[in-house]
């Protein structure tokens, strides 16, 4: 099997692992290495069931030991397998870098072996780009539940971000559906890679004021920095009981206890059929979505978790965003003044964002804001509207101030209403990583197959991906290379598994 036929497989099975977004981290090129990164996002491409993948989003291997019922890549399923070996993927992360694809790696693996034998597969992988190459591009890594603490350690100061599937939000479904997991499992490596972070930004602060006790403790070589851009998890849902109240509990806890930069939401996708398993396909992204509103109110509008969701009513609202819904459960704390309320106040008005209540208490200095200041402001003012006065008036006259009155007001249901299956949806003008689809007249495109598959082609003028689908970048089309010359990928017997190199770092192997 050549490169790029196991690249069609591996960036097919890890289509289903949504915990990638921006990068939340800046490092700028340097003279004799290879890329940089920008923490204001990376994602500017996604593939046609609405994934990024301007990172290339890739598994090491989709060979797993372990049975998780809700996983295409299980070890019960009949696909093809494969493996790169890590430089086959190092050169290929180089070559799609260089010939502006991708901006960066995202790598999860299958279990191949055990978690350690796996783990080394991407450490050599991440050494061979950063210390090789000199990729200074953003790396996105997997830990696989169960890996020894010394590997994680190695993994996290190759990679920017780390992250550790929760997948399941308790241990009796991870028990039911994840047998081969556990709950310390997952836990564990998330609390190394919490600690690891803390003790490494701690020995960086005292390394820069050069204190006479860092003259003992002070690295001998300058190490990569851990984990710069934080950890992050991903929780699928739908796929067992638990209620969003749990899920949202959780990831509260998530946020306190082990910083975590972020947690995906998955809404549940059957790919197997399983007795374990919902018998219905019809978990709505619409649950997802509403989420993801709510986790963003933990995390940016400093809401409580208690402030969003009761055990009482252990569901969001399918037709109304949390904000809205908490802003009606407290009719009497509006309505606001929006040329006196505090910061706190003004970002709790559906309507009004963090950027917007920012914009507001910085206009509020030099004028006295009306509807039509708000409006400039870019306030989504038909909908704050009847929460706020303005020079001391209620801006929603004639509006029943009620619950019910506004809820028939506020209510929205998604756009679109009942998504479905994500896989269902194929935006127009969308394509998979390999797939030519056709759309429409104006946009069809054929499928032209390269030459020689071993590895990709030049660039086309179209920006298209070395099978010939057109990458959504259209800002990208016609770039040129960031190279003349990439590796030549060194593909191994068909079929043959990688052997792993040496290991440069003492550790025991765990038994699968
Ligand atoms: S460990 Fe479970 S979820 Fe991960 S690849 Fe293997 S079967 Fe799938």
């Amino acid at each position: 099997m050549d490169v790029a036929d196991k690249l069609e497989i591996l960036a097919d099975a890890a289509k289903y692992d949504v915990a990638c977004t921006s990068s939340g981290i800046d490092r700028d090129a340097q003279k004799g290495k290879m890329g940089n990164t920008l923490a204001a996002g990376i994602c500017h491409s996604f593939s046609a069931d609405g994934r990024c993948i301007t990172l290339l989003k890739v598994l090491m291997t989709n060979v797993c030991v372990y049975d998780c019922a809700y996983c295409v890549n299980r070890a019960s399923n009949e696909v093809p397998r494969t493996a790169f070996k890590p430089r086959e993927l190092a050169d290929l992360t180089m070559a799609f870098y260089r010939r502006n694809y991708t901006e960066g790696l995202f790598l999860s693996s299958g279990v191949l072996r055990s978690p350690d034998y796996t783990t080394e597969l991407m450490i050599r992988t991440l050494s061979i780009l950063r210390h090789e190459y000199g990729f200074r591009g953003y790396i996105h890594a997997k830990a696989v539940p169960g890996t020894s603490p010394e590997l994680i350690g190695a993994l996290g100061h190759l990679a920017d971000r780390m992250s550790v599937n929760m997948e399941l939000p308790s241990q009796e479904s991870l028990r039911l559906l994840a047998p081969d997991k556990s709950k310390h499992d997952i836990l564990a490596p998330m609390r190394q890679i919490k600690d690891n972070i803390a003790e490494d930004r701690d020995t960086r602060a005292l390394m820069r004021r050069e204190t006479t006790y860092m003259t003992q403790v002070r690295p001998k070589r300058k190490e990569r920095a851990f984990v710069p851009a934080g950890q992050s998890t991903q929780m699928i849902v739908g796929a067992t009981p638990e209620s969003d109240f749990q899920i949202l509990n959780l990831s509260a806890a998530l946020y306190r206890t082990l910083a975590l930069k972020r947690v995906f939401f998955s809404a549940y996708l059957p790919v197997n059929a399983d007795a374990r398993l919902p018998a219905s396909d019809a978990v709505q992204l619409n649950r997802e979505h509403r989420l993801y509103q709510a986790d963003w109110l933990l995390r940016f509008y400093k809401f409580d978790v208690t402030e969003i969701i009761d055990e009482k009513h252990p569901f969001l609202d399918p037709d109304l965003d949390p904000k809205a819904n908490w802003a009606l459960n407290h009719l009497d704390f509006f309505p606001v003044e929006v040329n006196a309320a505090p910061f706190e106040d003004l970002v709790r008005v559906p309507g009004i964002g963090v950027r917007g209540a920012k914009l507001i208490v910085k206009a509020r200095r030099t004028a006295s804001l009306g509807e039509p200041e708000l409006r400039k402001l870019g306030i989504a003012y038909k909908r704050a509207r009847f929460f706020i006065t303005c020079r001391g008036r209620w801006a929603g006259k004639g509006a029943d101030f009620s619950r019910e009155g506004l809820r028939a007001q506020l209510a929205s249901p998604i756009e679109g209403g009942r998504h479905g299956r994500r896989a269902d949806r194929v935006s127009p003008n969308q394509l998979s990583l390999f797939d030519a689809v056709e759309t429409s007249e104006k946009t069809r495109i054929g499928r032209v197959d390269p030459p020689d598959r071993g590895l990709p082609e030049a660039p086309r003028a179209e920006g298209r991906t070395p099978s010939g689908a057109l990458l959504q970048d259209a800002g990208r089309a016609g770039t040129p290379p960031r190279g003349e010359a990439f590796p030549q990928g060194a593909a191994g017997p068909a079929g043959a598994l990688p052997q792993v190199p040496e290991a440069p770092w003492p550790l025991e192997r765990k038994s699968a």
